[in-house]
């Protein structure tokens, strides 16, 4: 899981700030082709990447309706899956359009043209990490507590939309499928939370390489006989980050701080 947070504090329904007494988990998806999370996360924090048209969900009623949920998951500006936390998991949402808003957590998948199954094994693989983890924080029991909208609508909870059912349908999965992975998820953690390693720069994100390219030139990232660095991918945004904090000259840091030091 690649959690983020962006709250929508310009959302009328942030605004509202009503609790939340979180009983379920209902997941969606956004019935629209478009995978990048800027479309519906803002402002763009250096990994989502600008939404030129102004219209993700941190306004008062985008498009003019009462919409917000929890969180999405979808592509950072880099194409990598991400989760992005955008209400307090314990703050009432509006994504359900029926009483599952008092009861339900509520999640959407950014949908692509419903055909890729790279794309749709990084997302599911993604929301069953997030949704166990959410079971968890809220004792919830996969089996009973995980529905989708379209069961919502069943329920006589949400309003009648078809998601995700229609898309897992074409990527032969069902929300039974869901719910068990999101099981053995919480019994069987999958090894894929132990931390990423870099050892090439040209496996970091673009924003990132020329930072890291004059950090081996100074010799503070060393290089091994193999020719490769082991920079662990949390450290990598710190690095960037401080770097600009410098002026672009982290390398020179060092130094700087030496003349501090013998100057006092
Ligand atoms: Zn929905």
């Amino acid at each position: 899981m690649n959690l983020h947070t962006c709250m929508l504090t310009e959302n009328d329904c942030y605004k509202a700030g009503k609790p939340l007494s979180v009983r379920g988990l209902m997941l969606h998806s956004t019935g629209a082709p478009n995978t990048r999370l800027s479309r519906y996360v803002g402002p763009n924090d250096g990994l989502l990447g600008m939404n030129q048209y102004g219209n993700h969900w941190n306004q008062a009623r985008p498009a003019g309706r009462q919409v917000c949920v929890h969180g999405f998951i979808g592509k950072l500006k880099d194409g990598t899956i991400a989760t992005y936390q955008t209400l307090p998991w314990e703050m009432r949402g509006w994504h359900a359009g029926g009483a599952a808003n008092s009861t339900h957590i509520g999640v959407e998948i950014c949908e692509d043209d419903l055909t890729d199954a790279a794309y749709f094994r990084a997302v599911y693989q993604e929301a069953v990490e997030l949704f166990a983890y959410l079971c968890k924080m809220f004792d919830l029991d996969p089996l009973q507590d995980i529905i989708c909208h379209a069961e919502g609508y069943q329920q006589g909870i949400a309003s009648n939309h078809g998601d995700v059912l229609y898309w897992f349908s074409k990527q032969g999965k069902t929300m039974d499928d869901f719910r068990r992975d999101v099981r053995d998820q919480m019994e069987h953690p999958k090894e894929d939370d132990t931390m990423k390693t870099y050892t090439h720069t040209d496996q970091m994100p673009d924003w990132a390489q020329d930072t890291f390219y004059r950090l081996i030139d100074a010799g503070i990232v060393k290089v091994d006989d193999k020719g490769e660095i082991a920079v662990q991918e949390c450290s990598v945004q710190p690095m960037v980050y401080l770097d600009r904090l410098c002026g672009g000259q982290i390398e020179k840091l060092p130094e700087a701080i030496k003349v501090l030091q013998t100057s006092e």
